[in-house]
């Protein structure tokens, strides 16, 4: 045990259950099964059931569709002199030898490294949630907070190849198209936000309490 737990009581351990539709507080036995909300009717969980297993599922998908995200062609460009298809990793490697290294950096954060350190961050999550583990509970609550504070910013590559392909459009001599590798990445990053919503983060504190708390 941790100095943060001690004596600190917790909802389960007084009976009281939230109702994962309409939010109320209410009270349950523990040891009952199949208990509804008094409001609105739904069957009350001390935790969203099966949160771990469909964050796995979603997780493992993220994981599949990151490797088209990255194989496959994000970007076509073409004019009357040129005409190149880019991955994300190409993309960056052509925006840093053309001299936008900012752009390069940023887009190398947000559509390499920010993902895959989501995915990795809720892997190290699951598993230590998985495990029972004690270490950190404080700190993985806050990583948690900031994987679903990122989710929605981790767009940019859609954001990029959408705005270009609106503004070159207009001219009739270039031509933006997005690839394949687009919709990868838009599912990975969609995923990932859906795994984020699964993960229920007062697993990360159950094994700091003295009750056993399941469903
Ligand atoms: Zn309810």
């Amino acid at each position: 045990m941790t100095p943060v737990d001690s004596g600190m009581p917790s909802a389960v351990g007084n009976g009281l259950c939230s109702c994962h539709v309409c939010r109320l507080v209410s009270r349950r036995s523990r040891f009952s099964r199949h208990e509804h909300c008094p409001r609105c009717g739904a069957t009350l969980h001390f935790r969203k059931p099966g949160s771990v297993q469909r964050c796995w599922a979603l997780l493992i998908a993220s994981y599949i569709l990151y490797i088209p995200a990255n194989l496959l062609v994000m970007m076509e460009t073409g004019s009357l002199i040129n005409y190149r298809k880019d991955t994300i990793v190409s993309g960056v490697v052509h925006l840093w030898k053309t001299g936008s290294w900012m752009i390069a950096v940023i887009v190398f954060i947000a559509s390499v490294a920010i993902p895959l350190l989501k995915l990795f961050s809720l892997t190290f999550l699951l598993i230590s949630v998985q495990r029972r583990s004690h270490w950190r509970p404080r700190q993985r609550t806050r990583l948690f907070r900031l994987l679903e504070a990122v989710g929605r910013w981790s767009m940019l590559d859609i954001y990029v190849v959408t705005l270009l392909a609106a503004l070159v459009q207009l001219g009739s001599l270039a031509v933006v198209k997005a690839g394949p590798a687009a919709v990868a990445f838009g599912a990975v990053v969609v995923f990932t936000m859906f795994a984020t919503m699964q993960f229920d983060p007062r697993l990360i504190w159950d094994p700091l309490q003295k009750e056993d708390i399941h469903d």
